[in-house]
């Protein structure tokens, strides 16, 4: 009677405990698959991220704590600070400085997060004497100002920078160097709808104006004045920095919108002195813009 006792209460002993097994390894699984997916949330979520990019620390990180649910990922040196902002997906990417490093994170990006949009941001030097540090350039255009022909001389001729040519990387696939047709500025349009979410904000900045503008793009910074008034005059620039016409040219191909948001932090034309603390003035702007630019995506 005991054993048999015994033995119906050992029975329903098992039988709680595989119950309670199974019950654990369901919910591990349901928990696993929810933080595993983590990484996959803006992969697996329909709505397709907007992409933020910085070139510096300082011109990234402040945006990247802005970010909520934040998960870092890494592809060679860029770094991408996937998050949400208003429960939208947005990933901060650290590129780095400069035209290579910018176009890089920018396909990579593109490749793996299939963004909705692309906004370039961070510092720049004034070309407009109009314009100060502090203010903010809406690049409702984008321009190389590295792409250049020089004139044809000979030995002991020297060298004359102001009679160079532009240089159009994409005028044909035939030579840039040979074909006439190259001779000319190539710009890159800012996407309206990104300049319509910056201009509707505008008025949250108060550290400076917010104006449209150009942005000139190359690995060089000009402390020519001379050298700058040309291309102010030339290329129409209203400042130049080292990053924008990058992620320009390669959104242009993958066919993603794209805007330049540029602070001075600089203005030699002007005298202004470089101020590092621009970089976070403007990406305080640039969430108000991104949050703007949310609340106008249709809704799923
Ligand atoms: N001023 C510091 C760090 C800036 S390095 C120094 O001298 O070391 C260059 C970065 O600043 C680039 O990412 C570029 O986009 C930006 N930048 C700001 N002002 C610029 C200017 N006048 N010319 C070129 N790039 C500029």
């Amino acid at each position: 009677m005991k054993a048999i006792f015994y033995k119906t209460q050992r029975k329903r002993l098992l039988n709680y405990a595989s119950l309670a097994l199974i019950t654990v390894l369901l919910l591990s699984l349901v928990v696993g698959c929810s933080s595993s997916s983590q990484s996959e949330t803006v992969k697996e979520s329909s709505q397709r991220p907007i992409i933020v990019q910085g070139p510096m620390p300082i011109e990234a990180e402040d945006f990247a704590q802005r970010l909520e649910n934040v998960k870092k990922e890494k592809s060679g040196t860029f770094e991408f600070y996937i998050g949400t902002v208003d429960n939208y997906p947005v990933i901060v990417t650290k590129t780095g400085k400069g035209m290579e490093n910018t176009a890089a994170a920018t396909a990579v990006a593109i490749e793996r997060y299939d963004p909705i949009a692309i906004i370039n941001q961070g510092t720049s030097g004034g070309h407009d004497p109009d314009l100060h540090v502090f203010d903010i350039v809406l690049g409702k255009r984008a321009v190389n100002i590295g792409s250049l022909k020089t004139a044809n001389k000979d030995e002991n001729e020297g060298i004359d920078p102001t009679e160079w040519k532009p240089m159009d990387l994409m005028a044909s696939e035939g030579s840039a160097g040979e074909d006439p047709n190259a001779e000319k500025i190539r710009y890159y349009e800012g996407d309206k709808d990104l300049l319509a979410a910056a201009n509707a904000v505008k008025d949250k900045y108060t550290k400076g104006k917010v104006v449209e503008g150009t942005i000139g793009s190359a690995d060089v910074w000009n402390n020519e004045v001379d050298r700058i008034k040309w291309f102010h005059n030339k290329y129409g620039t209203s400042v130049e920095e080292m990053e924008t016409a990058s992620a320009a040219q390669i959104t242009k191909a993958y066919d993603v919108p794209f805007l330049g948001i540029r602070i001075l932090s600089n203005n030699k034309v002007n005298g202004g002195e470089y101020n590092p603390n621009t970089a976070a003035a403007n990406q305080k702007y640039v969430y108000e813009v991104v949050r703007k630019y949310i609340s106008t995506l249709p809704s799923e």
